[in-house]
């Protein structure tokens, strides 16, 4: 318990200073789920809360083996070298499953770990996808409030984790690959849709012209869909992750995108959405759980359920019964 002998004030002040060390700690105690942990957590955050905000968060998603890694191990350095401060999480929805991960590999980017301006979490590796989201939420709170003021959340192509980190990031963005023919089509419109740029990595070697005509083939697709935020074309680009080209344009994307949308008031407004909307996905997660938990509840669900399943009732005259219960006791 020597997590507890650190007194949140202290922990407060230490992160506050850009403490890394402290700072780890600090997303230890938001990721714990020990009932006195999680009091003390949310202690600290809501001292933590008056100094954050002031960083740009940027959403990373992609197929296991499209460069992610290197990518951010490339592109976080290149921006440490300009005097930022960039912390990367990750949101693992394989971790939350098995247990192992996609992501959390200890050895990727060895070379950001060193950075004195990094800062490198893996995901949560134990809950449900909903307190693994929450957790990440909160540590992104965290690394603000210790002075990054670029922050970076990495997830892996797959089922509702690009949905969640586009809830909690400000831009979002697609690294993808040349030969992905296929997915041009079917499933990656529906990420297309939620990205403010897209990005062909490995634009190197042989492979260079093949990655241009990749990027002038999602060019032509994102002409047709809808950009995710108002006043902003997404649009296609390359970079190579291995020599560095294209690093420096992404990063004046993403700066003119930042500058753009807070001019036009897009940037708070949402930011401010995304606060209402996590607020509502808590709201119903606890409902669901308490719900559940509820002795009475779990005495007579049973019941109810067999009464259904024999047809002596219907579903919605045995939910009211239910609900009765809960809520009068
Ligand atoms: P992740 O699973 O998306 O994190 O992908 P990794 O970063 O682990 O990269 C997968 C493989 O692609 C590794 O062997 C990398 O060395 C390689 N790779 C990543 N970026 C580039 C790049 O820009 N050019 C080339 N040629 N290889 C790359």
């Amino acid at each position: 318990r020597k997590n507890d002998e650190i007194s949140v004030d202290t922990l407060v002040k230490k992160v506050l200073s850009g403490d890394r060390m402290m700072l780890a700690k600090a997303i230890t105690l938001i990721e714990s789920n020990a009932s006195h942990h999680v009091s003390q957590a949310q202690q600290m955050l809501g001292q933590l809360l008056p100094h954050t905000g002031k960083s740009i968060r940027i959403g990373i998603t992609g197929v296991p083996g499209a460069g992610k890694s290197t990518f951010i191990e490339e592109f976080g350095s290149l921006l440490c070298e300009r005097g930022h401060r960039v912390a990367v999480l990750a949101i693992d929805p394989s971790s939350t499953i098995s247990g192992g991960s996609i992501l959390g590999d200890k050895t990727r980017m060895e070379r950001l770990v060193r950075n004195n301006n990094a800062f490198i979490r893996p995901s949560p590796s134990s809950g449900t996808l909903g307190g693994v989201h929450r957790k990440t939420r909160e540590t992104i709170l965290a690394c603000e409030a210790a002075g990054f003021d670029i922050i970076i959340v990495e997830t892996v192509g797959v089922g509702q984790s690009e949905v969640i980190v586009r809830g909690m990031v400000d831009f979002f963005m697609l690294l993808t690959i040349t030969g992905a023919g296929d997915q041009l089509q079917g499933m990656k419109k529906g990420i297309m849709e939620l990205a403010d740029a897209v990005v062909v990595n490995k634009a190197d070697g042989e492979n260079k012209p093949l990655a241009e005509k990749t990027r002038r083939e999602y060019n032509q697709i994102l002409h047709f869909l809808m950009p995710p935020t108002k006043g902003w074309e997404t649009k296609a680009y390359t970079c190579s992750s291995i020599n560095g080209d294209g690093m420096e344009e992404i990063w004046d994307v993403i700066t003119k995108f930042k500058k753009i949308t807070e001019q036009s008031g897009v940037f708070i407004e949402r930011r401010k959405g995304q606060a209402k909307e996590w607020m509502a996905t808590q709201i119903t997660e606890r409902l669901h759980y308490t719900f559940y938990q509820h002795p009475e509840i779990k005495k007579l669900l049973p019941y109810f359920q067999q009464a259904v399943i024999n047809g002596d009732t219907t579903v919605s005259l045995a939910v009211d019964s239910l609900f009765e219960q809960y809520f009068n006791k």
